[in-house]
């Protein structure tokens, strides 16, 4: 039976918050560090005390337009600072100083995965600086409201994107990608539980095939990727039933009940905010030019689309380069390890393997992983010349070296007696060895009983105490067992 939801289409925008890493705030002097003592880093700038002057931390304009540049924006080289006036007892000045009708980025795009796992482009409306709030914390005084405003004056991005989603699943991929780009970017740790990753979402149904937007409500409060996905679910199915039933979608501000699992009414249309924004006349508009735009982008860290590009074209399969991109760490760690050695699927492969089940069982990240690149290429050259077996590398050296990372690799090989014997007429001898040891055997094998190569290679390995080359020595048995 078809479902009520086949007849329509969600339209999803998104408007993301991205809090900077920047060291002071954006318009005043005042340090940002997470988690210090309440109300320990406000002045009376970031307060808006009568006679103090804001003024533009450069910062917030480089990491805007390091971001521009990664999503392909128009950056605009004349930036007018608007003020957002409302009253909230978290905003100490009364307005937020912010961009209007001058965004900084406008355009520009980023690519995801859709829900089937296709490449889909999410188009950006606008990327624009502002400011962040104070902090309200209901739950800590059980008579009062306390306010926090530490906060208060932190840079903000705001990215608009186009209503291009279509199902949650998309918005969780675009989050996800996201927080990739701006940690890569180093100009937010994205951390959502920290709030410097936000985003409200805009969600509405149309009837399939209809090109009208439906009305949209605004969903606000989600605290988790997760929760943006359920939150969006649970509207679309919400807003379907509705419409079925004869109902129209009123334009709605929502919050999301994460325990319950829906959304609740925050405001309606009738309750909608007049900002009188208006040209904010403490600061001057900030020029960007071409040519500080060239810097930047000279300057512009590794990104993960560009190296996730570069490990396809270098043969590594789709997972590998998706895995190998997750994060910007374990990318440099790898752009390294590739400096030394041009085997790139051993290197992949030792990456995800050996080295990540020794992160995950220390519960370490790779910049606190004692061995370098260049130990690790070692060990594959090792491995690719045949002097040490794969799975003597990965395990007895890689742990030896672990305890010793200092060490070279080959040295410790030999000490622990792990190299293999590959010399051809060393192990001839010894093949002859193992095959006089068995003259019924060579009958049977000659008669047509291969399966007999395993007991004279058993016989080699023995011979050799572990340390003939595998390869060489089957090649070897074969050769002499049929001359
Ligand atoms: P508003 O005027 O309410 O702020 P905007 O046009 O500025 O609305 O858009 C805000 C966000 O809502 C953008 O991310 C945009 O893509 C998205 N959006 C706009 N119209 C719709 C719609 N009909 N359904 C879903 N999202 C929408
Ligand atoms: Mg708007």
């Amino acid at each position: 039976m078809e479902k009520a939801t086949d007849k329509y289409e969600a339209v999803i925008g998104l408007e993301i918050h991205v809090q900077l890493s920047t060291l002071s705030k954006a318009y005043s002097r005042d340090a940002t560090e997470y988690g210090a003592m309440p109300n320990t880093q406000v002045s009376p700038v970031s307060l808006g005390h009568p006679g103090t002057l804001p003024m533009c931390n450069e910062k917030v304009i480089e990491f805007a337009v390091r971001l521009g540049i990664a999503c392909k924006s128009g950056i605009r080289e004349m930036n007018e600072y608007a003020r957002k006036n409302y009253f909230y007892a978290d905003l100490p000045k009364g307005y937020q100083i912010t961009q209007h009708e001058t965004p900084i980025c406008n355009g520009g795009f980023v690519e995801i995965k859709d829900a089937e796992g296709n490449p889909k482009k999410i188009r950006l409306t606008r990327i624009h600086m502002e400011e962040d709030s104070g902090k309200s914390l209901h739950d800590i005084d059980p008579f009062n409201t306390l306010i926090d405003l530490n906060r208060a004056g932190v840079p903000l991005l705001e990215i608009v994107s186009e209503p291009d989603f279509r199902n949650g699943q998309e918005v969780y991929n675009y989050l996800t990608e996201m927080r990739k780009l701006v940690r890569y970017l180093e100009i937010s740790d994205g951390n959502m539980e920290e709030g410097s990753l936000r985003c409200d979402v805009n969600v509405s149904v149309r009837p399939k095939g209809q090109e009208k937007f439906g009305t949209k409500v605004e969903v606000k409060n989600l605290n988790s990727f997760r929760n943006v996905q359920k939150a969006i679910d649970y509207e679309i199915e919400r807003q379907v039933e509705l419409v079925e039933n004869g109902g129209i979608v009123e334009q709605q501000t929502l919050t999301f009940d994460a325990a319950k699992g829906k959304t609740n009414l925050l405001r309606s249309k009738e309750d909608a905010h007049d900002y009188r924004y208006f040209t904010e006349p403490d600061l001057q508009p900030v020029r960007v030019t071409q040519d500080y735009i060239d810097t930047v982008k000279k300057e512009l860290p590794p990104l993960p689309s560009e190296l996730f590009e570069k490990y396809r074209k270098l043969g590594l399969n789709e997972y590998d380069a998706y895995l190998l991109t997750d994060t910007k760490e374990i990318a440099l760690y790898f752009e390294d390890l590739i400096s030394h050695t041009n085997n790139y699927k051993a290197a992949a492969n030792w990456i995800m393997g050996t080295v990540k089940s020794y992160l995950n069982e220390k519960a370490i990240t790779i910049e606190e992983f004692p061995l370098k690149p260049s130990t690790i290429a070692a060990l594959i050259k090792m491995v690719d010349n045949n002097k040490v077996s794969n799975s003597a590398a990965s395990g007895e050296l890689f742990r030896a070296l672990l305890k010793e990372p200092e060490r070279d690799p080959t040295v410790l090989a030999q000490e622990k007696n792990l190299i293999q014997e590959s010399d051809e007429s060393a192990l001839q001898l010894l093949v002859e060895q193992a095959v006089a040891k068995f003259p019924d055997k060579v009958e049977e094998y000659k008669n047509g009983k291969k399966g007999l190569l395993g007991l004279f290679m058993g016989e080699v390995m023995k011979l050799s105490k572990g340390k003939a080359d595998p390869k060489v020595a089957n090649k070897l048995v074969k050769d002499y067992l049929e001359q």
